[in-house]
């Protein structure tokens, strides 16, 4: 079945575009990592599809349901940008940020005993139990991606959203913090990776999306490895990528 499409998508701010006639379609279970230099739109198309912002023409569909009005929001994990991630600095704990997870499923009912396992089991997965009380300003960048995920899981996430997950992570940490987001996609997990080390992509993620505005290439791998996309998305920008290799 198809996780995600987007047929002809173009999205501007203010006018200028900056993601333009964007027809994609994701499958469930694909683990699909989407680059593109600075400014080229990834963040804004992750955003479409999550349903943060409604596209100015064309369509996305979430599990064949439009994206801005998804009924079932607990099937979609969004991970923002560290940067950009207003909970970092707020006063509450692990615990309390992953039980968020469960609240779309509890509602106005109590959080009942299943509740509480299925926020200890996703803690477990992504390896936070230990911070379970712990503030969440108090952690590190790595941490609290881990504790967003785990967010995510407790809520019976099928598809997950992020936009550059290790940019708060250190060095050591990452290849972990990749192999995780494997695990969760052998388990059945649809991951959406933006991510600016093409590297990774293409050790981590079974498929990529290469835009800079426009796309220019959707595929495997591999091909993707084989093909002019890369130079072509990243254009002027050829110089930057050829220092970040
Ligand atoms: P990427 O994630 O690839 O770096 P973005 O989707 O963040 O790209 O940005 C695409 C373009 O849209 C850029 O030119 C950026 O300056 C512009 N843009 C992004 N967010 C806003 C905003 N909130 N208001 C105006 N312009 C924006």
């Amino acid at each position: 079945m198809t996780a995600v499409e987007l047929s002809n998508v173009t999205y501007g701010y203010e006018g200028a575009p900056a993601v333009e006639d964007v027809s994609l379609s994701v499958e469930e279970g694909e683990f699909l990592g989407l680059v593109g230099p600075n400014g080229s739109g990834k963040t804004t198309l992750l955003k479409l599809i999550v349903g943060l912002l409604r596209p100015d023409s064309g369509t996305v569909t979430l599990f064949g349901e439009p994206a801005h009005d998804f009924s079932d929001g607990t099937r979609v994990g969004y991970v923002a940008q560290e940067t950009t991630g207003t909970e970092s600095g707020m006063p509450i704990t692990v615990r309390e940020v992953v039980s968020m997870g469960r609240y779309p499923h509890v509602g106005l009912g109590r959080f009942g005993e299943d509740d509480v396992e299925r926020v200890e089991a996703a803690l477990e997965t992504v390896g936070v139990s230990h911070l379970v009380n712990r503030r969440l300003s108090t952690l590190s960048g790595g941490q609290r991606q881990r504790v967003f995920i785990a967010r995510a899981l407790a809520g019976d996430t099928d598809l997950l959203a992020l936009d550059e997950p290790a940019v708060g992570i250190d060095a050591e940490s990452r290849e972990e913090f990749y192999e995780l987001l494997g695990t969760l996609n052998d388990a059945g997990m649809t991951v959406l990776l933006v991510e600016h080390d093409i590297g990774v992509v293409t050790a981590f993620a079974s498929t990529v999306a290469c835009m800079n505005r426009r796309l220019f290439f959707h595929g495997d791998s591999l091909s993707f490895s084989e093909s002019d996309a890369l130079r072509e998305a990243y254009g002027a920008n050829q110089r930057l990528l050829d220092h970040t290799h």
